[in-house]
């Protein structure tokens, strides 16, 4: 099926007589006729469900439909977006490893690589995304487990050199994981280029409407872990809280959603509520059609920014002036996203007046739904930075993130252009 139908109809299919729309599986235990039969779950030596904070059926149908729109092997949701990143990079990190970063990522996620994963034991390099294969290639080390980067950095707004960064960690013998929540799989489909494992904050454009706060992983299949073995214990050794099983020979494609699940998930317990995931579906129902209206209001906004005598400078991918066009025309041709940052003549104080005279664009924290929305990150989700990393994560003082959302675009411009005079 194409994406389109994917969106309004992946991921679950019902049986004669069943619920026509995934039906929410609000229990937190499912019953067995023998202990025995119950037994064998908790071994996962049977497929099914027994508690939901490792599984749900409201919850895997709609990381299914997730998973097909990526076009990977297997997926979870997860409470969040943090919760994504944080079990995406431990499930195959720990105490001791190293892992290389990309310096343009949402300041939730530096924050928890940089500063927390260190705190754990995970030693990070932070690397530039316009960095030089060479300089690239020396930010691995022995004990580099994997790559993280985002395919649209939320604010930056730089486009992850896909196939560059997958190059990169291949020929190191780990993955690369992408959070690919600003384009989503509907402009952006990160497995095509080399990338093997994907996040999403579903709380984004996912579900769109700034209702749940969630998360997702979803794995391509494509990285072989037993051709890693020594790098990958976790995963191509004996698991004994497990009674001995190796998840990559045991569950193959799935090996490294299946641990996630048993093993991260049954152990910090993050899991996506079923009615939220209720929710996350009605906004994947719709999310074609609004991708591609935040992407064309986008556009408009970005060039009409560039246009205005008030503004000192606009950066949108879609824009031909953007250093980051001809990476946005590589790997997502039909749009990036909604999001635009740009920056007024009166620098920092400019941008914070401004935004506080506008009417129909809310000040709120939060990005990508469909409600017209401004934040200014040195100030709010950016503000544990100092200057020099906030210059590295692409975000300068004077930002101004604007999130374009599904309104009339001439409405959205008359707010713009009010507010700066
Ligand atoms: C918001 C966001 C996150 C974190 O998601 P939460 O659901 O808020 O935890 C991670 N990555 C990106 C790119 C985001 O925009």
């Amino acid at each position: 099926m194409n994406k389109e139908t994917i969106c309004v109809q992946g991921g679950y299919t019902p049986h004669n007589g069943e619920p026509r729309i995934i039906p929410i599986i609000q229990s937190t235990t499912f019953k067995y006729d023998s202990s025995e039969e119950m037994g064998k779950l908790f071994d996962l030596e049977k497929e099914g469900y027994f508690y939901t904070r490792l599984a749900n059926p409201t919850n895997d149908y709609v990381a299914k439909k997730i998973c097909e729109l990526e076009g990977g092997v297997a997926a979870m949701l997860t409470s969040s977006g943090q919760a994504a990143n944080f079990f995406a990079v431990f499930n195959i990190a720990e105490a001791g490893d190293h892992i290389v970063v990309s310096s343009a990522i949402y300041g939730g996620t530096f924050n928890l690589l940089v500063n927390t994963l260190t705190k754990m034991g995970i030693e990070v390099t932070t690397v530039d995304p316009y960095c030089t294969e060479d300089e690239l290639n020396a930010a691995f080390k022995e004990n580099t487990k994997c790559v993280f980067g985002e395919s649209v950095a939320n604010p930056a707004l730089t486009v992850l050199d896909f196939e560059k960064f997958a190059k990169a960690a291949h020929s190191h013998g780990v993955p690369l994981i992408v959070d690919n929540t600003f384009p989503t799989p509907i402009m952006c489909r990160p497995f095509e280029f080399g990338v093997d494992i994907v996040t999403h904050a579903t709380t984004k454009y996912m579900d769109g409407h700034a209702a749940t706060v969630g998360g997702c992983i979803v794995d391509s299949g494509n990285f072989d872990w037993m051709a890693h073995k020594d790098k990958f214990p976790g995963l191509c050794t004996p698991d004994e809280s497990y009674h001995g099983i190796t998840y990559a020979e045991r569950f193959g494609k799935a090996a490294y959603i299946t641990k996630c699940t048993a093993h991260l998930m049954r152990d910090f317990g993050a899991i996506q509520s079923p009615q939220n995931a209720f929710y996350i579906n009605l906004g994947l129902e719709t999310l074609h059609l609004r991708m591609e209206r935040h992407c064309s209001n986008a556009l408009t906004i970005a060039k009409w920014l560039e246009g205005n005598e008030k503004v000192a400078w606009v950066n949108y991918p879609g824009l031909e002036s953007s250093k980051d066009h001809a990476n946005a025309m590589k790997y997502m041709p039909n749009g990036t996203c909604g999001v635009i940052s740009f920056g007024l003549k009166g620098g920092r104080a400019a941008a914070e007046k401004m935004m506080d005279k506008l009417k129909l664009a809310a000040i709120v924290t939060h990005v990508a739904d469909a409600r017209t929305c401004v934040l200014h990150p040195a100030s709010h989700t950016h503000r544990q930075m100092n200057d020099e990393q906030l210059l590295k994560a692409g975000v300068s003082p004077d930002l101004i993130r604007l999130s374009v959302g599904i309104e009339n675009v001439d409405d959205i411009i008359a707010d713009l252009k009010q507010a700066m005079e």
